[in-house]
């Protein structure tokens, strides 16, 4: 089937959406984006997405091309033309073409580039791999500083990815000065004695959203939470450890570095906390 995308504010065949060559999310990367899931028909966790999408847009220097209400309107409305109940919406915009190539920003009021579009994964609540738990590696955090900004800059993510891949596992969790940031595309936690450790918020890790409600749902559930950052080491030795993402959602790891995890099964703690995550932000989705 031809999806239906959003471009600069039309709703276009996906076969006809172009971008100039010149674009700066092309040739310098220079762009923001935000990846929102949708269950029942309906966006998940998505004030947050469009929150953190205009923080992103002004460290960048960049306003946001539409308030909050026309991209909930553009999502909705994809969702409806592509028939998607169950998948994902990938909104990216960029500093949009200069008309050359320069390392200058262009001319504040140069158009923007807005790209939307849905990605359907029936089955997505059901993932099989929630159920066997993955397998990480740990990968040395080569990425730049400002990992609080969601830009399109995934090389080094991906390069880790295939990594992971290459060695059998599943995915890859980064570390510097010995001490885990987060995934390739995910936020880390361990649990030991029943407390929840997870690296508190700085600019060397994403802001996740799916984080940011988890751990307020945990909170209301009276679990313990540690904002700290950990160890591998102690991954390896903590009782349970898992990843949070937009379109995982809370993903049980069994396994770090070649050492198990436990009984090598998804623990009780990942598990009840991606029960609360799906049934939480199924109620408050819209
Ligand atoms: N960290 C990184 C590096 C990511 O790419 C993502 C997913 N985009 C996350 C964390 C999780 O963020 P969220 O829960 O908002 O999807």
């Amino acid at each position: 089937m031809t999806r239906t995308v959003y471009l600069n504010g039309d709703y276009v065949p996906e076969t006809e959406a172009k971008v100039s060559i010149f674009d700066r999310g092309f040739v310098m990367g220079d762009g923001v984006y935000e990846v929102t899931s949708v269950l029942d028909g309906r966006l998940l966790d998505f004030p947050g997405h469009v929150t953190r999408l205009t923080r992103s847009l002004a460290e960048l220097g960049m306003d946001n091309p539409l308030s909050d209400e026309e991209w909930l309107a553009a999502h909705r409305k994809l969702l409806e033309l592509n028939d998607v109940t169950e998948g994902m919406v990938y909104l990216q915009v960029t500093r949009g073409n200069p008309g050359d190539r320069d390392f200058a920003y262009p001319p504040q009021g140069t158009p923007q580039t807005v790209v939307i579009f849905t990605q359907s994964k029936p089955g997505l609540a059901d993932n099989p791999q929630a159920k066997t738990g993955i397998r990480v590696i740990s990968i040395p955090d080569l990425r730049w500083h400002r990992r609080d900004i969601k830009t399109v800059q995934l090389l080094y993510p991906s390069m880790a990815k295939m990594e992971a891949k290459r060695q059998g596992v599943d995915d890859a969790w980064f570390t510097e000065d010995g001490l885990v940031t987060e995934g390739t595309s995910n936020n880390t936690y361990i649990v030991k004695g029943g407390r929840i450790i997870t690296r508190p918020l700085s600019n060397d890790i994403l802001h996740g959203i799916t984080r940011a409600s988890l751990l307020r749902y945990a909170a209301e559930a009276q679990m313990q939470i540690e904002e700290r950052p950990f160890t591998i080491a102690e991954a390896q030795e903590a009782d349970e450890a898992f990843s949070t993402s937009a379109s995982a959602f809370v993903m049980p790891v069994v396994e770090v570095d070649g050492a198990t995890l436990g009984d090598g099964r998804p623990g009780p703690v990942a598990t009840r906390l991606r029960e609360i995550y799906l049934e939480e932000s199924r109620k408050t989705a819209i």
